[in-house]
């Protein structure tokens, strides 16, 4: 079982020639309209990838954004009885995508604010064998998900988007998600720590971070990603080479597959293998919820 706590976002998204810099204006193409969100998202990998049963712990407004996400989050499969409507708008993302596929975003929080941990929820997370959780809600939220979830159970953090994290919160963790930036922004800057004699400066990144943390990924883009955890030696996980249309989603789809993969019992190393398939194939389709594959999907790509 895999309950993800997190935000959940309608993203309106446009496709622009570059982005734009500060008191600039730039025409894009027609506006797209589309379930999004980190949690959301990886509530929706988690449960698309088959196998787990996933629940989502969230917030939308009583708005038609609101619909559009339990819509999308009911069409994979995602367990939805403990998402909650508030009175905020639900959580919206603002999208630019340039020609490479490189996209960026401002988040407005919304319902996401309102999150909360209540004792239907605390007691899903009892059940659960796999906690995920993101940095889009309240910190705090966060730390009542990890205090909720049984002994033995991994809690997984994907760092996103990156902040100052308290020991109370590192002590909590299990497994860190991270990309390259968050895993810079965590390690306070580029890290050359003793002991540690690797050149590569990502096996570097996460040797400091393992001194918080047990276990960590770091995943870079199509390079696929880096598994590093205590006591093992660092794994390089490769990506299969795509070409990328939207890589909106491709860190969320990758954070779901892996929670799904580790609560269905298999290593964090052939976990972040089905993984790295997972998020290739997002980023070969527009959108975020949308570009999530079905585990057939991503079976039939890992051995065609
Ligand atoms: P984020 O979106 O959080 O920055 P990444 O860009 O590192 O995360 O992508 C997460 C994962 O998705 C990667 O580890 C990789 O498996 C896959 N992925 C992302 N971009 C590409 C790409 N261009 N080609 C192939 N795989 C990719």
């Amino acid at each position: 079982r895999v309950v993800v706590v997190g935000s959940a976002n309608v993203d309106l998204v446009v496709d622009v020639p570059r982005h734009p810099g500060g008191g600039e204006t730039i025409l894009g193409g027609d506006l797209r309209r589309s379930p999004g969100g980190k949690g959301a998202n990886q509530a929706v990998a988690a449960a698309r990838a088959g196998g787990a049963d996933t629940s989502f712990v969230g917030a939308l407004g009583r708005d038609e954004s609101g619909e559009l996400l339990l819509a999308s989050l009911d069409r994979a499969g995602v367990r939805t009885d403990l998402v909650e409507r508030v009175e905020a708008p639900t959580g919206t993302a603002l999208i630019t995508v340039s020609p490479d596929g490189e996209n960026a975003i401002v988040v407005a929080p919304g319902a996401n604010s309102h999150v909360r941990i209540g004792a239907a929820q605390a007691d899903r997370l009892a059940a659960a064998d796999v906690v995920l959780a993101q940095l889009e809600i309240p910190l705090d939220v966060v730390l009542a998900a990890a205090a909720a979830r049984r002994p033995g159970a991994v809690l997984a953090l994907n760092a996103a988007p990156s902040r100052d994290l308290p020991d109370e919160m590192w002590a909590a963790l299990d497994l860190l998600v991270v990309n390259e930036h968050e895993a810079l922004d965590l390690a306070g800057g580029p890290a050359d720590p003793a002991g540690t004699a690797s050149p590569d400066p990502v096996e570097r990144l996460a040797a400091v971070l393992l001194e918080r943390v047990p276990a960590v990924v770091v995943t870079l883009g199509g390079a696929g990603c880096l598994v590093a955890q205590r006591g093992a030696a660092p794994v390089r996980v490769p990506a299969p080479r795509v070409d990328a249309v939207d890589t909106t989603g491709a860190g969320d789809t990758f954070c779901g597959v892996l929670a799904a993969a580790l609560a269905g019992g298999s290593t964090l190393v052939d976990a972040a293998r089905t993984a790295s398939f997972a998020g290739a194939l997002a980023v070969t389709r527009p959108g975020a919820q949308d570009a999530v594959p079905t585990a057939d999907e991503v079976t039939t790509f890992a051995h065609p």
